[in-house]
């Protein structure tokens, strides 16, 4: 099954030349489960706040931002300033990002 925001997240993929959203580092295939480089569907505006699945709010991010940037916080940074963190501290272990 191929779900919307499958789709989005494969239009992302090509729009960004398959760069990541946040650290710009090169992503691989989605279908590579356990590479923390992998594509993944980001919204930008988390879905429990109220985000859609529209293009619009969807951006291709490596698993590692992704999931970092929600991991255990009540309000996942804003999208611009993930993304400053991102490119500065060029993936910074689970640790280092706690403290956020
Ligand atoms: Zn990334």
């Amino acid at each position: 099954m191929r779900s919307r925001v499958a789709k989005h997240r494969h239009s992302a993929f090509q729009a960004q030349k398959g760069l990541c959203f946040y650290c710009n580092q090169p992503m691989v295939s989605a279908k590579k489960k356990h590479h923390p480089n992998r594509c993944t569907a980001e919204h930008l505006r988390a879905k429990c706040v109220g985000g859609s699945d529209r293009a619009s709010n969807i951006v291709a991010a490596c698993w590692h931002c992704n999931h970092h940037r929600h991991a255990g916080k009540q309000h996942a940074p804003e999208p611009s300033e993930w993304k400053e963190l991102m490119q500065a501290t060029n993936k910074p272990s689970i640790d280092s990002v706690g403290t956020f």
